[in-house]
């Protein structure tokens, strides 16, 4: 009887695979990084065929390190990068052009077209999306302008579109699936989240032939099996999520009002709604949370662009400290932070601001401000922007937080944790296993080959050990502090004359 699932987690620096047996414990984990390229100041692309080989390799180290062959392994769960395009040749798998990064803003100018034919409403409508650079439809646009010949080919059906689980799928099974799923799919601003299907509208406006699209899958169900030269035998892979999504899974967020944050380089706040398709009044997105079933979940995202990052700015750039760890001692020493506060919008503001001339401050400096107080602000700003989302999930969802889960390695933190419980009001629950992402993609994929029955199967092999910080912080108190943050926001605003 199969031990493993094997989870695929492709990121932005890294392909990892990791092994996860049925207890929900992680029995190996191996990591190749990968090139990132910067052809132009903003631009950020990867090497399709560097992602496949570190994929690759890393799946390869796994089975290697616990002497497994490909009979242990149950399933296959990808989880991947989001949004992140990739076009390849259907016939022969070489991509025409290197994948363009959901980082990369070298597609602004389209955006920017899409703007002026007054599609914003449109978008929103139909995709959940706002029109940004930031998702796939104008980075595949970009790909069929910049190669010659694609836009011919792609409408004859030689050429295949895809995010990053995609162009796994397609590798994995030598060219025999050319397939995504719902939560990838949503990123795409190419797919109507209300029908559950490509749109013609989002693909007129962009010129993206039907042709070249994959087909959309349930997230937990076979997709089809790896070739056997890969990994020694076939193996079905039967499950696929995108990042933010699968750690929304992984960290059972099942149930509507259930939500986690990612606390990372910035933050993802995501929130279940279920069947409903909130829409939000305050600029968060509406996304597919998962396909299972035929039916669709969705969830409503809110984008922190610098939350781990403000951290790594006190240690690199002002040269406070040598380790990210440290900030939680030096914030402890400190009884408050003296009435200052940080607001990192060093690249601007996103929810509920959206406010692109908006660049970092920091206020409320005394004579008698030290290093601790401006740490203990920093760690601070990354709490206060998670409560502005909070606040817009009840706005926009009506729907009350009883508990915010919590990953990602600023959550390692134990000051921000408990911070972030006070400012909120609402406990925090931190899991003792924090490869929540990979486990989601793992359980959809357990979940569709019966390694795992149901749910509560999953909840209770990962349930046991969370931390739980509680709010111990008076309403009194919390409502100051928040008026104050809210009032270092506005010295922020529009800072940057355009
Ligand atoms: P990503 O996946 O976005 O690369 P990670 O989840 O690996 O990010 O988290 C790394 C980020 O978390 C970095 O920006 C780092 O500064 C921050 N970080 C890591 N450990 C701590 C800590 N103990 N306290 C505060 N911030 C931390």
């Amino acid at each position: 009887m199969a031990r493993y699932i094997l989870a695929l987690d492709q990121g932005t620096t890294s392909s990892r695979a990791i092994l996860f047996e049925r207890d929900g414990s992680i029995a190996a984990v191996e990591q190749a990084e990968f090139t990132q390229h910067f052809p132009e100041p903003g631009w950020v692309e990867h090497d399709a065929n560097e992602i496949w080989d570190t994929q690759l390799q890393a799946a390869r180290n796994v089975l290697i390190q616990v002497h497994a062959s490909a009979s242990d392994i149950a399933g296959i769960g990808i989880t991947n990068q989001r949004e992140t395009a990739l076009v390849w040749d259907r016939a022969t798998g070489e991509p025409i052009h290197r994948a363009i990064v959901w980082q990369s803003r070298q597609t602004m100018p389209i955006c920017e077209r899409l703007r002026a034919q007054g599609l914003e409403d449109e978008v929103k409508r139909r995709t959940g999306l706002v029109i940004d650079a930031y998702f796939s439809g104008s980075k595949v646009r970009f790909i069929l302008d910049a190669v010659e010949g694609a836009q011919a080919r792609a409408e004859r059906g030689e050429l295949c579109f895809g995010t990053v689980d995609s162009w796994l799928m397609y590798k994995l099974t030598k060219g025999a699936v050319h397939a995504t799923e719902p939560s990838n799919a949503s990123r795409t601003m190419l797919y109507n989240i209300g029908e559950g299907a490509w749109d013609d509208v989002m693909l007129d406006a962009l010129g993206v032939p039907r042709a070249m699209l994959p087909e959309v899958q349930d997230s937990s169900g076979v997709f089809g099996e790896t070739d056997p030269e890969w990994l020694g035998g076939a193996i079905p892979i039967s499950g696929v999520a995108g990042d933010q999504q699968a750690a929304l899974f992984g960290q059972g967020c099942f149930d509507p009002g259930s939500a986690k944050n990612t606390y990372g380089t910035g933050c993802f706040l995501l929130m279940n709604t279920g069947a409903k398709m909130a829409t939000s009044a305050s600029g968060l997105l509406t996304t597919v949370a998962w396909g299972r079933g035929g039916e669709l979940e969705y969830a409503l995202e809110g984008s922190i662009f610098v939350a781990g990052s403000a951290v790594q700015w006190l240690r690199d750039g002002l040269g406070l400290f040598s380790d990210a760890a440290e900030s939680a001692a030096l914030a402890s020493a400190v009884t408050d932070t003296g009435g200052v506060y940080l607001v990192p919008a060093f690249t601007g503001l996103g929810a509920p601001y959206w406010d692109e001339r908006a660049r970092g401050a920091l206020v409320g400096l005394t004579r008698g401000t030290t290093r601790e107080h401006v740490t203990r602000a920093t760690l601070e700003s990354i709490a206060y922007q998670s409560r502005d989302v909070v606040e817009c999930f009840h706005g926009d969802a009506g729907l009350d937080l009883d508990v915010l889960r919590v990953d990602g390695g600023a959550c390692a933190n134990d000051f921000l944790m408990q911070f972030q419980a006070d400012i909120l009001g609402t406990p925090v629950r931190r899991p003792p296993m924090l490869e929540v992402t990979a486990l989601g993609a793992a359980a959809l994929a357990g979940l569709a080959v019966g390694f795992w029955q149901n749910e509560s199967d999953l909840v209770t092999a990962t349930g046991e050990g969370a931390h739980v910080f509680e709010p111990e912080m008076s309403v009194d108190q919390r409502d100051s502090l928040y008026a104050g943050w809210k009032r270092a926001v506005e010295r922020s605003l529009a800072w940057e004359q355009s």
